[in-house]
């Protein structure tokens, strides 16, 4: 059988490497991992107990409803239940917009350097893509507003992720508001992925939440794969308004969020120790990578996410691999169109501590000084 050229075209997912390959491959005993922006402290300690007790009743199919999940949301995030639903993930639910909103040969929009996925999704569902410029690492309103009114096919969807990965830089409330109101007449869906909202310090962030009542071309996503540690289990929130939520509803597969991710997750929702204590520790940690960054005189995106993208100044695989060498694994981000930069997630104090020591001798080495 011959694969279709739009299927062909695709690039296969580079996941973070995994440690243990690196182990092998280096022969090195401690290796830590800070490529994927996952929480270095694990699931919290009630997501792991709920989860454990569920094991023993998974021959039964999870609820396709996720009643007990949704419901335990619409206090979590104050929304009705209809404005709710979940997904394998938040991957699953922005392809599952694109199939809703768009037809092959349709196009999306978002700022250069976003999230891979939507690009990935796009490419795979025959879509056209356009993106946006910003303002050095900063997102750029008017240049997406040019972008959309100088397109002779308008995009059906608009993707913005606040904050962004791998840039970790927020779109502030002031454009938000008006992103958000010029799409509004545009037949065009706005899609707001906050995952790393918990994260934010900046004063100049508002979530697009609020808004969902307001307007019926918005969608807000959520994911538990970072503050809450919950990668693994694949889960992630579709915030809308009803008629989005049902056209959702009903394009899901009924099991597509297993039965331990919705237990975990309304664990996760009533632990708001573990959230704090995640956000404590990821604060501190970047910025001691400020403090030591400066140190080194290396450049960097201050960033309100778990993670900091920093530049190489040189080819970032070369630099990528000598860390390897070291045990550090680090994420290259080449394909974001990046190729003198890396991604650091922050980890555990002596990862982060370790991370740094990796990459000042190996710049160092490769300065020639
Ligand atoms: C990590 C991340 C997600 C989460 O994806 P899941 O499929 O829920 O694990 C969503 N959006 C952005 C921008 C991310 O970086």
């Amino acid at each position: 059988m011959k694969i279709p050229q739009f299927i062909n075209q695709l690039v296969l997912y580079k996941p973070g490497k995994p440690i243990e390959e690196t182990q092998r491959e280096y022969g090195l005993k401690n290796v830590y991992k800070l490529a994927s922006n996952e929480n270095p402290l694990g699931p919290s300690p009630k997501v792991l107990k709920a989860a454990s007790e569920a094991l023993s009743s998974q021959h039964i199919y999870p609820d396709p409803s996720q009643y007990e999940l949704v419901r335990r949301a619409v206090s979590f995030f104050g929304l009705s239940a209809d404005c709710i639903s979940f997904g394998n993930g938040t991957d699953e639910i922005i392809d599952f917009l694109a199939r809703i909103f768009c037809e092959p040969g349709d196009c999306v929009l978002f700022p250069k350097y976003s999230f891979q996925a939507y690009e990935v999704t796009a490419t795979a569902q025959r879509l056209n893509i356009l993106t946006s410029e910003l303002n050095g690492w900063n997102f750029d309103l008017d240049q997406l507003i040019r972008v959309f009114e100088h397109a002779v096919k308008k995009p059906k969807i608009v993707f913005l992720a606040n904050p962004n990965n791998p840039t970790g830089t927020i779109i502030t409330q002031s454009d938000l508001f008006r992103a958000i109101e010029f799409f509004a007449d545009k037949e065009c869906l706005v899609v707001i992925d906050e995952a790393y909202i918990e994260f934010v310090r900046s004063k100049d962030y508002q979530s697009a939440v609020c808004l969902l009542s307001k307007y019926d071309h918005l969608v807000v996503l959520r994911t538990f794969s970072k503050i809450f540690g919950m990668a693994g289990f694949r889960l992630g929130a579709l915030l809308s308004t009803p008629h989005i939520v049902t056209a959702y509803n009903k394009i899901r597969k009924p099991f597509n969020v297993s039965g331990i991710a919705q237990v975990g997750g309304i664990a996760a929702m009533d632990d708001k120790e573990f959230v704090k204590k995640t956000q404590e520790l990821t604060w501190s940690g970047l910025d001691y990578f400020y403090k030591e960054f400066k140190n080194l005189s290396i450049h960097f995106v201050e960033s309100e996410g778990n993670f900091v993208l920093f530049d190489t100044g040189r080819s970032a695989n070369a630099v990528f691999e000598d860390l390897l060498k070291q045990g550090i694994i680090l994420r290259p981000v080449g394909n974001y169109g990046l190729p003198n930069h890396l991604r650091m997630s922050v980890g555990l104090e002596h990862e982060n501590k370790a991370a740094i020591e990796a990459i000042a001798k190996t710049l160092k080495l490769q300065r020639g000084g």
